[in-house]
């Protein structure tokens, strides 16, 4: 088994120890006699580093630690970029900072854990400590699956009170007899040697991983958010360095926002709100404006030759917005005997009065893709097809009635079932 040399000093940052076995899986890994490096497990990432040595010929040599994982035998694994001969003694380096980084997460993930026990009577099942932050899930009493911002406030002002406490954080391997009568946050999850965390007299609970020698070296807290996930809170946090970085990256973008709004940042929202306001106006009374232009255009190019009995527009315009496109479509065919075949950039919308006996769906079918109802189809294409359904339209019905008599539309709408004065 390994000597696990975190147990006893969680800032050791070097070390040595002896290769004492060597396997291949994904990689070159090697097992040591001691090691400082935490291999993955509780939630809490692995360290990485290097490995360094003196090889038989009395050349210096390294190896970079990218993964460390320990075994069911206790015995912790390296992962190297290079073999190292079994027997060898080498100087293991971790990576101080992203060793602290996760001590301090980790720390604060305690503290909040037994912040949430005590003050709200929640029991946390498991930590994932991710890149950018960290989360625990909640199991309430109540069986609810959120937390009120007063009291998400509450926890974050418990947790900062008593990391400024600076108070000790001791961890040890208690006897049989002594760990049946400690007052335990939960029961611990596995059996045999057992490890003790405490921290002030706020927190005691079972733990193998590494954590601050104090709760002034957590640094500070802010919980993020606190959201429902399968039947439990799923509270989002940042401890230390990266609740600093986190304030500093939320003040850089409210003074941008500040700057391009001109506001104070208690007044952010409130000018952000005003301008959204003003913007939908605005767009509100473009719309009415665009529509009224394409509207013009529509008429600018009727023709009342090509088709017999009908009002024909073939409309070729640049890309425009849908809602004024559409309100201007709906408002040229709610005239009576209308046929619009219009191209804006790439949309095509083929569109006619309810009394003129042209089947869109099928027109743009044959001239581009897309499709709709007989009297209003829209879709994709180029200019070209908008004429291109004109000449059809032109040369296939010659001599054909386009306008359906008051007769005939009399006889659709009994087909419809439909009855009308
Ligand atoms: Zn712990």
């Amino acid at each position: 088994m390994t000597d696990r040399l975190y147990y006893e000093d969680a800032y050791l940052w070097t070390f040595e120890g002896k290769v004492i076995a060597e396997k291949e899986d994904r990689g070159t890994w090697v097992c040591l006699d001691r090691s400082a490096f935490y291999p993955t497990s509780g939630g809490q990432p692995f360290d990485t580093g290097r490995l360094e040595w003196t090889d038989a010929g009395g050349r210096a040599c390294s190896a970079e630690v990218s993964d460390v994982e320990a075994d069911r035998e206790g015995q912790v694994w390296h992962r190297v970029d290079r073999a190292v001969p079994e027997g060898t003694v080498v100087r293991g380096t971790i990576d101080g900072p992203r060793r602290r980084d996760h001590m301090e997460q980790h720390g604060g993930e305690h503290m909040l854990a037994g912040a949430i026990w005590e003050k709200l009577g929640g029991t946390t099942i498991g930590l994932h400590l991710g890149k950018e932050d960290s989360s625990i899930d909640v199991s309430m009493p109540d069986g609810r699956t959120h937390l009120t911002a007063e009291e998400i406030e509450m926890l974050e002002e418990t947790v900062n009170e008593r990391i400024r406490m600076d108070a000790p954080i001791r961890c040890w391997f208690p006897t049989e007899e002594e760990l049946r009568n400690l007052p335990l946050r939960k029961p611990p999850t596995v059996t045999g040697h057992i490890r003790i965390v405490t921290m002030g007299d706020f927190e005691m609970v079972a733990c193998g991983g590494t954590h601050p020698s104090s709760t002034g070296r957590i640094g500070q807290i802010k919980v993020i958010s606190a959201i429902p996930s399968k039947g439990k809170v799923r509270v989002t946090f940042v401890c230390g360095g990266r609740a600093e970085k986190l304030f500093r990256k939320y003040m850089v973008c409210a003074n941008k926002a500040g700057n391009v709004l001109s506001a104070p940042l208690e007044k952010l929202a409130g000018s952000a709100g005003e301008l959204k306001a003003r913007l939908a106006d605005a767009e509100r009374r473009l719309n009415r404006f665009e529509t009224e232009r394409i509207l013009v255009e529509i008429r600018g190019n009727e023709d009342q030759e090509s088709l017999p009995g009908v009002t024909l527009s073939v409309t070729l315009t640049g890309e425009t917005d849908a809602k004024p496109l559409a309100e201007a479509v709906s408002r040229y065919i709610a005239e009576d005997g209308r046929a619009l075949l219009l191209c804006a950039g790439e949309r095509l919308t083929f569109a006619r009065s309810g009394d003129v006996d042209i089947d869109m769906n099928e027109l743009i079918k044959r001239v581009g893709r897309g499709g709709g109802r007989p009297d209003l189809a829209s879709g994709a294409g180029i200019p070209q097809c908008a004429e291109v359904a004109k000449k059809i339209l032109t040369t296939e019905g010659k001599g054909k009635s386009w306008r359906i008599s008051n007769r005939g539309i009399a006889q659709k709408a009994k087909r419809l079932n439909l009855y009308i004065d």
